[in-house]
């Protein structure tokens, strides 16, 4: 259940600001897709329809994505690691191995989708969590480089070049879920829509009175709580933290972000990270892959691009938010000791 409750705030708190709104009321779906809650609000068009088509995009391509299903497209090429055999896969998968492969290659050190034999490791795809034998962790390790996942887009194929290798795409599905199922709903005439996709929140235009969405980011040490609300139009707001996945052994906590440099737990002077961004996958990828890298290099990164900015939830309680979101932005949690700072160009 402690995974049900970054939707149950967010639309708690969502709700709050909804109904000063139109009066104009939802129609809503909810459902368990990519081992999450999910749930879709949609404000006009065709609701019913868009919802039914959402929830099929989403369907859909958990399908395709999940390393737990075993006729899945992942679990097919994971099949296959180690036999040299390039296994065919459709646009969809293709566009999302590629896709890691550049992120992976644009911050090296801190997001690799060859992790799963590591997360299996730590027991977090079994839910039997555990501290690793150093030597268990070791072979682990040696399986994750996705240098060695050989991604071929004329021949639409990829290969796992070592036996063992495995992909997982937990860091990134959700985002492109979030895409597919925002086309979905647009085709249907939706111009208004408030989507969940477990903790990955996307926004379709504005709220039905015509202000901007007022989204919540999780306080990471009381996550009932907000730390901040964000203004949003037609943006996903992915979060990444070490508090929505973990598990403790003597005394000392483990979450599910991944260091692969170590094979340990991120410890990166952060306790979240969220990314705004118009390109849902790129939210989702960047918010493991700069919890990983840490502040420093997390607002580096962010000054050398211009498509997403950031609100980072530091160990010493500061939190930065990116100067792209200073508009709008209202900070929660100064009761609770943070402090608030504009990280400037
Ligand atoms: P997210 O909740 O989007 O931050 O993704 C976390 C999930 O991504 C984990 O549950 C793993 O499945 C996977 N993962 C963990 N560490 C990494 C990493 N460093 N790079 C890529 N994927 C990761
Ligand atoms: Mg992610």
């Amino acid at each position: 259940m402690k995974r049900s409750l970054p939707f149950l705030l967010c639309f708690g708190l969502l709700s709050g600001c909804t109904s000063g709104g139109s009066g104009t009321q939802p129609s809503e779906a909810q459902f368990f897709s990519m081992d999450t809650l999910m749930s879709i609000r949609v404000y006009d068009g065709n609701a019913q329809q868009a919802l039914q088509a959402a929830r099929q995009a989403v369907t859909r391509l958990d399908g395709l994505l999940s390393r737990t299903d075993p006729d899945s497209a992942v679990s097919t090429l994971n099949a296959h690691a180690g036999d040299g055999l390039p296994v065919a896969l459709d646009e969809q998968t293709m566009e999302v191995l590629s896709f890691s492969k550049s992120i992976a290659r644009l911050l090296p050190g801190c997001f690799d989708i060859t992790i799963a034999p590591v997360m299996d490791a730590w027991g977090f795809t079994t839910e039997t969590r555990h501290v690793p034998a150093q030597e268990d962790l070791s072979a682990a390790m040696a399986l994750v480089n996705s240098d060695k996942l050989l991604v071929d887009e004329t021949a639409s194929a990829a290969r796992l070049e070592l036996a063992g290798m495995e992909v997982d795409l937990g860091a990134v599905a959700k985002g492109f879920a979030a895409r597919q199922a925002d086309a979905a709903l647009r085709e249907q005439g939706v111009t208004s829509a408030l989507l969940d996709l477990g903790g990955n929140v996307t926004v379709l235009g504005c709220k039905p009175d015509g202000s901007a969405w007022q989204v919540a980011v999780k306080d990471p040490q009381n996550p009932d709580q907000a730390l901040c609300v964000l203004s949003l139009e037609d943006e996903t707001a992915s979060t990444s933290g070490g508090y929505e996945r973990y598990f403790e052994e003597d005394g000392v906590r483990y979450h599910h972000i991944i260091d692969p440099e170590t094979g340990y737990p991120a410890e990166s002077g952060l306790l979240s990270v969220t990314v705004v961004s118009s390109n849902h996958m790129l939210a989702d990828a960047l918010s493991t892959a700069l919890y990983v890298a840490g502040p420093e290099k997390a607002l580096a990164f962010w000054d050398s691009r211009d498509d997403f900015e950031l609100v980072l939830c530091t160990q010493d309680n500061r939190v930065i938010v990116t100067q792209g979101l200073e508009e709008g932005y209202r900070p929660a949690g100064e009761d609770r000791g943070y402090t608030y700072e504009i990280a400037r160009r």
